[in-house]
C-alpha cells in the first residue's frame, strides 16, 4: 500500500496508546501489517514520555485511562514546541458530540469510534501520515530555503542584504539597551592583481580562505557577511571599536601570515573601523568605508578608526 507514497523518504513511526493491553495488541497487529513502525504506552505519562524521546508521526489515543486522560496527554503534546506537530487521533468508545468537539479543541486531527472498523481506520491514518509527512518536508524545504536566500554560496558568509538587514536590526537594539556596537568593512587589497597573476579560480579560494579566516577569529554574537566581491563587513555586537580594533588586527596579521602556495605571494587586507553615535545603518557603514579609504591610502594592509 505504500509503493507510490512519500512514506519512501521514511518509515512512519505511530504511537499507540491504550490501558487495554488487548486493544493494543489488535492494533499493534493491524498497523505492522502495513510496515508502519509501532511504539506503544498503555498510560498518558508514559504516553508523553515516548513521545518526547521517538517523535512519532502519529498517536493513536485512548481517551479514558487511569491517570491523565487523552485529552490531557495531547493538550500537552500540542504546548511543546518540539510535540506540537504530531498528528494525534482520538481511538475512543466515549461518543458523545461534546466528547468530539473536546478532541478536536486538545489538537487532535481526527476522531475514530471503538469498536473500529480497520480498513476505516487504515484509510485514516494513512491520510493523516501522508499529511504529516508532506508538511515535515515543506518545512524542512522552507528551512533550506531560508538558509539559500540569506548566505553566500561562494564563501558560506551571511550575504549582502542579510548582513544589511542585520546591521539595522543590531542597532536598533543597541539603541533600546544602550550598548556599544562597532562595524568594519574590509577589502583586500590589490586582489585585482591576484587574479590577474594567478587566475580567477585561485582569487576566488582567496575569498573562501580569508572568510574562514574571520568566522574564526570572532565571537558567536558577531556577524560577518561578504558586502560585495571583495568586501566584507563585520557587526561587533555590544563592542567599542578599541575592543573591535584588536581583532580587526588579530584578522590582518592572519591573512598577511598565511601561505598560498604560490610562491612567496602575500595576501594582505585593509579594514575601516566605526563605532554607533546617533546615526542609522547606511551613515554608519559610509563612516567604516570613509575610514577603509584612509587605509588604502596610507598604504594598505592596515586598519584605521
Ligand atoms: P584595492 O587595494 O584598491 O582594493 O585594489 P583591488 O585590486 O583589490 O581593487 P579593485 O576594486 O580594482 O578590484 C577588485 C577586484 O576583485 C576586481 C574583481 O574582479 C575582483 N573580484 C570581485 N569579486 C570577485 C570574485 O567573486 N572572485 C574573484 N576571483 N575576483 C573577484
Ligand atoms: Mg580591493
Ligand atoms: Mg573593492
Amino acid at each position: 500500500m505504500n509503493d507510490n507514497s512519500i512514506f519512501k523518504e521514511k518509515t512512519p513511526l505511530i504511537l499507540i496508546v491504550d490501558d487495554v493491553v488487548k486493544n493494543l495488541q489488535v492494533l499493534g497487529t493491524i498497523l505492522s501489517k502495513q510496515n508502519y513502525k509501532i511504539a506503544a504506552a498503555n498510560n498518558g505519562e508514559q504516553a508523553i514520555k515516548i513521545a518526547n524521546n521517538t517523535l512519532p508521526d502519529l498517536i493513536l489515543l485512548d481517551i479514558m485511562m487511569p491517570g491523565i486522560s487523552g485529552f490531557e496527554v495531547c493538550s500537552r503534546l500540542k504546548k511543546d514546541p518540539r510535540t506540537k506537530d504530531i498528528s494525534i487521533i482520538f481511538l475512543t468508545a466515549k461518543i458523545e458530540p461534546e466528547d468530539i468537539v473536546k478532541g478536536f479543541e486538545a489538537g487532535g486531527v481526527d476522531y475514530v469510534i471503538k469498536p473500529f472498523n480497520s480498513i476505516e481506520l487504515l484509510a485514516r491514518v494513512k491520510t493523516h501520515l501522508e499529511l504529516k509527512i508532506s508538511r515535515d518536508l515543506l518545512k524542512t524545504k522552507n528551512e533550506q530555503l531560508r538558509e539559500l536566500a540569506i548566505t553566500d554560496s561562494m564563501t558560506g558568509l551571511y550575504n549582502h542584504r542579510y548582513i544589511v538587514d542585520s546591521l539595522s536590526e543590531r542597532i536598533a537594539e543597541a539603541k533600546r539597551y544602550k550598548q556599544s556596537l562597532s562595524v568594519a568593512m574590509l577589502d583586500i587589497d590589490y586582489f585585482k592583481k591576484v587574479n590577474d597573476n594567478h587566475g580567477n579560480l585561485f582569487g576566488d579560494f582567496v575569498l573562501i580562505r580569508i572568510s574562514t579566516i574571520i568566522e574564526e577569529s570572532i565571537r558567536k554574537t558577531d556577524i560577518a557577511g561578504r558586502y560585495g566581491g571583495e568586501e566584507y563587513l563585520i557587526i561587533f555586537t555590544n563592542t567599542d571599536k578599541k575592543s573591535a580594533f584588536n581583532t580587526l588586527e588579530r584578522i590582518r596579521k592572519s591573512i598577511e601570515k598565511e601561505k598560498w602556495d604560490k610562491g612567496d605571494l602575500v595576501v594582505t587586507i585593509s579594514g575601516g573601523l566605526s563605532e554607533l553615535e546617533d546615526e542609522d545603518y547606511s551613515k554608519l557603514i559610509k563612516k567604516a568605508d570613509n575610514l577603509l579609504y584612509k587605509a588604502k591610502e596610507n598604504g594598505r594592509n592596515r586598519n584605521e578608526m
